[in-house]
């Protein structure tokens, strides 16, 4: 027994030995793995500005500014609604010559049925420049063959925003074919690009404004912005082509509506079925009130918007089948919006003030 008892020595040193071994070289390159973030505190701080994506250093750039003020100070009230100074300040807003127009391509990649990612989101989000807010708002605009209606709403609601002191982009959705105009379309992919790239510009989209293109507001301190709980604010009221008379009993939500992104989930977004003018306000409206959401309204007196006059477009006729829609609508609502959209986006281009994507809203049935 005694002539083991030095082997036994050596082999539990040996054991020992490699144990130690281990724990020098391996142990650090195991916690280098499982546990990246003290790598990066170790790094000196300018390397990782050299690797923190754009939209992280953005991030931290607006966290040193000072909060806003709940209500601006700047707003002043009443504005003139002057199209052709609008569409002047569109211009020089956009820091662009006409003659010399040209919008850029958004570079994005796209896996199939997947995220879109942006290689190129500057221009997308628009911040006070002295301040940060905590709201987000996404404006959605459903468009076809209106350049001129949306340069003027753009060139008259910057400044007015910039005075609102708003976290805010402005998604304009183009219908990409001369077919059958789909406004519901439009504004359900408006909606959920908006949702998707919401985290690539730094955070969600607490507030989306569905907003026609020709309707200018007349007051600065009507704030685009959603009311809290279960509200759903509908911002034009008053509009002038109506004498600033209430639409139908207060019953109509259509213009300028605002939603927090899980309300117009609940609601299913807008219907697809409404093809042509008319119909898909109304039956918004049934959505509404089928999910039991209140609609909050402004004063009457401040909610007030001047239309840009304008005939009925080609290729968007009176939707003749409107009505046997709307009856079919609290029973089906959960079956036709969100959940069954199946348009396709195109592509998108940045332009200085807004981001407008263009969208296959595919074949209308039979008309
Ligand atoms: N729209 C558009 N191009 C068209 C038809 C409609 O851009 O060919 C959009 C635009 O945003 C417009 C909204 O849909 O403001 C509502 O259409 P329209 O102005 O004809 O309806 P109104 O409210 O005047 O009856
Ligand atoms: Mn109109």
């Amino acid at each position: 027994m005694r002539q083991y008892i030095p082997r036994l020595y050596t082999f539990v040193g040996a054991i020992t030995f490699l144990n130690v071994l281990c724990l020098v070289f391996l142990l650090p390159k195991f916690t280098m793995k499982t546990r990246p973030r003290e790598s990066i505190l170790n790094t000196p701080s300018t390397a990782i500005e050299e690797r923190a994506p754009a939209n992280a250093r953005r991030k931290r750039a607006a966290l040193s500014k000072p909060c806003c003020p709940q209500l601006s100070n700047y707003l002043v009230g009443t504005i003139k609604v002057d199209l052709e100074w609008a569409e002047k300040n569109y211009w020089t807003e956009s820091n662009f010559e006409p003659s010399k127009w040209q919008a850029y391509l958004g570079e994005y990649e796209t896996i199939p049925g997947e995220d879109v990612h942006l290689l190129n989101s500057e221009n997308i989000l628009h911040t006070p420049r002295y301040c940060r807010t905590s709201l987000r708002v996404a404006f959605i605009i459903p468009f076809r063959a209106r350049e001129p209606h949306l340069k003027k709403l753009v060139g008259h609601l910057t400044p007015i925003l910039r005075r609102q002191l708003e976290t805010y982009s402005i998604f304009v959705v183009e219908q990409h074919s001369n077919r059958t105009f789909n406004k519901g379309r439009l504004m359900n992919t408006g909606f959920e690009f908006a949702n998707m790239i919401g985290d690539q510009l730094g955070g969600k989209f607490d507030c989306f404004v569905f907003h026609d293109v020709d309707l200018l507001p007349e007051r600065d301190d009507l704030l685009y912005r959603c009311t809290e709980g279960s509200f759903v604010d509908h911002l034009a009221p008053s509009i002038d082509k109506f004498d600033y008379k209430p639409l139908c009993c207060g019953m109509t939500v259509g213009g300028v509506l605002a939603f927090k992104s899980d309300q117009f989930r609940k609601v299913n977004g807008f219907p697809n079925s409404y093809w042509g003018w008319g119909g898909e306000d109304d039956d918004m409206n049934i959505r509404i009130r089928k999910q039991a959401l209140k609609i909050a309204r402004p004063d009457p007196k401040i909610g007030r918007f001047t239309m840009i006059k304008h005939r009925r477009d080609q290729s968007n006729p009176r939707n003749i089948k409107a009505l046997q829609e709307l009856k079919k609508s609290w029973v089906i609502s959960e079956n036709d919006g969100l959940v069954n959209l199946d348009t396709e986006i195109k592509e998108f281009h940045l332009y200085p003030l807004f981001t407008k994507i263009f969208v296959d809203v595919k074949v209308p049935p039979d008309i």
